[in-house]
């Protein structure tokens, strides 16, 4: 946060150094684009293999298998979710938020992809489809679907409200979803949870603070965010206490929905068309 006056004296030069120019971190000219008439032509004559309600105010987990597609659909109201994905036979391997922030941009759309961590590094799943495209960015710097975000939790709830405890935030929710899914023990489950993609939540970062703000998700039962799964994943999804993130989170005060999450198969599968990117920990330039 900036402080409201400044202590320390500007040089002299200092308005010529706020006008230079700014450089992207992390040019993505070099990273191979989605084939996106690919993706959308399996589309045609898949079949639903799975779906799965999450309760308001809960988590679930699913499993894709590679190859596979998967939507999140808003049902009901306008809803917010959380989301976590894995590599399914290794929990290590998680999405990077922070690196698929840095990769493109603060919110994801369609040909997005979400990444993995170090030292994998490698897409989980690339966006397929995404009927909040239209949104872009409204006059205050919001968004949708980032990946600033870190999730609602009972921490930081705690933290900033002396003592009070909350259940449902979306930590807890994935933590519980993760518990039921794999069998682990609570706080292995716990260590498992990770940053998230904030879907169809609306965000941004205020201009004179620099804090992060929400607001109410433009989201409408009937959109949804669509994927397509590189490699076989688990996947856990909280709809978030917060529900449209309009007011408030952390607490049992907004109306809140379920999501939905649809899953599926292509009838077929191109050859050669699904190629996993290599998991570059196996590569031999890794951390030295
Ligand atoms: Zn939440």
């Amino acid at each position: 946060m900036k402080l409201d006056l400044p202590e320390h004296t500007a040089p002299a030069d200092a308005e010529a150094r706020k006008a230079l120019a700014p450089v992207i971190c992390y040019p993505v000219e070099t990273l191979p684009r989605p084939d996106l008439a690919a993706y959308r032509a399996a589309r045609a004559g898949w079949e639903k293999i799975d779906e799965l309600i999450v309760p308001p105010r809960e988590a679930g987990a699913f499993t894709v298998p590679a190859g596979c597609f998967f939507r999140i659909v808003s049902v009901e109201g306008p809803q917010v979710g959380d989301l976590n994905l894995w590599a399914q036979g290794n929990l290590q391997e998680r999405f990077f938020s922070g690196k698929t922030r840095a990769l493109h941009g603060t919110h994801v759309s369609t040909g997005d992809r979400l990444w993995s961590c170090l030292p994998y590094l490698r897409p989980l799943a690339t966006i397929t489809d995404d009927t909040l495209d239209w949104y872009g960015f409204d006059a205050f710097g919001g968004s949708v679907h980032d990946v600033i975000g870190t999730r609602c939790d009972p921490y930081t709830h705690n933290l900033l409200s002396h003592g009070d405890h909350y259940h449902h935030c979306c930590h807890s929710n994935l933590t519980r979803a993760v518990m039921q899914a794999t069998g682990r023990t609570k706080l292995d489950a716990e260590m498992q949870v990770h940053d998230v993609l904030n879907v169809f939540m609306c965000t941004g970062f205020t201009r004179d603070t620099g804090q992060y703000f929400m607001k109410a998700s433009p989201v409408r039962p009937g959109d949804y965010l669509e994927f397509f799964a590189e490699i076989d994943l688990l996947g856990a999804l909280s709809a978030c206490p917060g529900g449209d993130c309009s007011s408030e989170h952390s607490s049992d005060t907004a109306a809140c929905y379920p999501l939905k999450v649809e899953i599926y198969r292509p009838q077929a599968t191109p050859d050669g068309w699904i190629s996993p990117a290599p998991n570059r920990y196996d590569r031999t330039h890794g951390c030295g």
